[in-house]
């Protein structure tokens, strides 16, 4: 612009618009393939193809059964703001459609080399219009069938800086899969076949329901595993599916939510999710889940994104209590066992790598941080053990060491047969994990975390129930600690009284412990004041915060539990079972979600031994 001069105020080109427009609606290839699929749905169609090259960056193509367009419709298509969708302002309160806003191809068409062939129900032909980086053609009659093909090749030609942005064309597929995926399990009903270079790579048929449709693309083992979930909130529906925590990924790619059959990616519903998994998933861990939300579409703001997928939602809150219970309660339902058959074939895959790629792409429903040989007999017991005090050192005796069974001598030679899941015979390895047979195979437990998990789960009922028992100490324990603990434990100390800590001030920089929860088995004073102090000063809540008592609960049953390197006797074994059956389904993970049990089942010892 030359100096002096002021800069003149002009109206962009609609071609400029249009682009610019595009940077908001069409991002990258699967932005393209989710702004045609809405549109054929919105069409009625019932089939629909989508052929991919290139990760779609060479070719998107959508050929659907719908309504069609005619001629005066398309020579239309392109135009921006142009729909059929939208009438009235006051539309906008109960859209239906999945677009409204009529800026999907007329962006298309300013960035790639579109074109469109439709044929409405009962006309004698079909039409064909083309856009070419904003340059329109005039229409033609052209052979088709009924229904819509809308083809989009080569996306930003004409926009190199955003071509370039685009990443290798297995990326932009898995994208484009993610978003037919989410749009295939939303739409019973109608059928979706995609092709990436000519080959078949997603095949969903319209009489599926939502399990089958989960069994197709995320295959059966995932599918079978899944728990259904039903529950109503007034006029709020929830509906769909959730995956043992075993199933958990460290993305939240298989988290799937439909709102009134919209998918949708929303941060409040992950944390739903997370809240509905808590003490049953590592941190980090994301779990796997398939939910329909029906809720009245007065009250979901749609209009939020051009992209759609972020909606707002009124009475938040409300929704949220609602959900997480409904949810918790299907996820404890889940099978909560870790399969050992699962845990061999990650150690073969993980022995078959060695010295290959470093990079594991997706550890599989177990994966993650873990120890990758959960099932070794582990020399060095771990972290436990020193606070134990127990001796480090396991001699080789010890680490295969029978335990008698507890019936009398000759009355039943029972050896290894399941006489009564709670009777043994049970087998103690380097003092850390029992072995005990089942009736269709065997399970080894640790002996820690089932504990640890058993009696927090026995604290926490109790808390719930207002009845902490408290076991009064003889001699009150006095503690030594900061200024600022003493402080921050004298304002809370009917709080902690009622989930079983009975504390009281000594001094400006001691506590006395006078009682502590009478379940515990032996009772750590001094470990379970620091924990209080930390646990208080971190979260910066009260120690009535749900949260708080679990942590504070959670170490408490943790210091109380048998360690690693415990010996166990048989009867404290079977103690040790009973509880943990009377706490029911939880006592699969520890409350850090570390399994406590893992099962192998004659199947899984036949493939080990590759019996079948
Ligand atoms: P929107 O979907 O927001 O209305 P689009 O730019 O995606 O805007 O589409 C513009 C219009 O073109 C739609 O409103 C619809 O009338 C028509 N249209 C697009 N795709 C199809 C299709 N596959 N079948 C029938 N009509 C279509
Ligand atoms: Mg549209």
């Amino acid at each position: 612009m030359a100096q002096g001069t002021a800069p003149r105020i002009a109206l962009l080109p609609e071609v400029v618009r249009n682009q610019i427009a595009a940077g908001e609606v069409i991002e990258r290839p699967a932005s393209v393939v989710k702004e045609l699929v809405e549109n054929a749905l919105d069409a009625g169609a019932q089939h629909l193809r989508i052929d991919l090259e290139e990760g779609g960056a060479a070719l998107v193509r959508v050929v659907d059964d719908g309504v069609g367009m005619g001629p005066e419709d398309l020579a239309l298509a392109f135009d921006a703001h142009a729909t059929s969708k939208l009438r009235e302002p006051s539309d906008l309160e109960h859209i239906a459609s999945l677009g409204f806003r009529g800026e999907a191809l007329a962006s298309m068409g300013s960035v790639a080399r579109c074109s469109i062939l439709s044929r409405p129900h009962g006309a004698e032909g079909a039409y064909r219009i083309r856009e070419v980086g904003g340059r329109r053609d005039a229409l033609c009659e052209a052979g088709g069938p009924v229904g819509t093909t809308v083809e989009v090749r080569d996306l930003f030609f004409n926009v190199p800086a955003r071509r370039r942005f685009l990443k290798r064309p297995s990326t932009e597929l898995a994208r484009c899969l993610d978003v037919v995926q989410r749009i295939a399990l939303a739409h019973e009903g109608v059928g979706f076949v995609v092709t990436h270079d000519g080959k078949r790579v997603l095949d969903v048929e319209p009489g599926m329901d939502l399990v089958a449709r989960i069994r197709r693309i995320f295959g059966a083992e995932l599918a079978g595993a899944l728990e259904p979930v039903e529950a109503r909130d007034g006029s709020t529906q929830l509906f769909g599916y959730v995956a043992p925590p075993r199933f958990s990924r460290r993305d939240t790619a298989r988290q799937m939510w439909f709102l009134n059959g919209r998918p949708l990616r929303d941060k409040v519903l992950t944390r739903i999710v997370r809240e509905a998994y808590r003490g049953f998933l590592e941190d980090a861990r994301q779990p796997v889940v398939f939910l329909r939300l029906a809720v009245d579409p007065a009250s979901v703001d749609v209009n939020v994104h051009p992209a759609k997928s972020e909606v707002r939602l009124r009475e938040q809150r409300r929704l949220f209590g609602f959900l997480v219970s409904a949810l918790r309660e299907a996820v404890a339902r889940t099978d909560m066992a870790t399969p050992g058959e699962r845990l061999l074939s990650i150690r073969e895959r993980r022995h078959g790598r060695e010295g290959g790629t470093p990079h594991l792409p997706d550890p599989g429903p177990l994966g993650g941080t873990r120890s990758p040989e959960p099932f070794q007999v582990r020399e060095v017991p771990g972290r436990a053990l020193e606070s134990s005090g127990a001796s480090g050192a396991v001699s080789d005796r010890d680490e295969l060491r029978p335990m008698p069974p507890p019936h009398a001598e000759g009355e039943r030679d029972s050896g290894w047969e399941a006489v009564d899941d709670l009777r043994g015979p049970f087998l103690q390895i380097a003092r850390t994990y029992l072995v005990r047979a089942l009736p269709d195979g065997f399970e080894v437990i640790d002996q820690h975390a089932l504990h640890e998990r058993t009696t927090f789960e026995l604290l926490r009922r109790e808390v719930r129930e207002g009845e902490v028992e408290i076991q009064g100490l003889l001699v009150p324990e006095v503690v030594e600690c900061s200024r600022a603990g003493v402080e921050l434990v004298r304002e809370h100390l009917d709080a902690l009284r009622r989930v079983g800590i009975d504390l009281a001030p000594f001094g400006e920089t001691a506590l006395a412990v006078q009682g502590l929860p009478a379940r515990l088995r032996h009772p750590d004073p001094e470990g379970l004041v620091r924990d209080v102090i930390e646990v208080l000063e971190r979260s910066g809540k009260p120690p009535g915060a749900e949260e708080v008592i679990e942590e504070v609960l959670h170490r408490a049953a943790c210091r109380s539990s048998f360690m690693a390197g415990d010996e166990l006797s048989p009867s404290s074994i079977r103690d040790l079972l009973e509880r943990a059956r009377s706490v029911g389904e939880t006592d699969q993970t520890c409350p850090h979600a570390r399994p406590t049990r893992v099962r192998f089942t004659l199947a899984d010892l036949e493939k080990a031994f590759h019996r079948r």
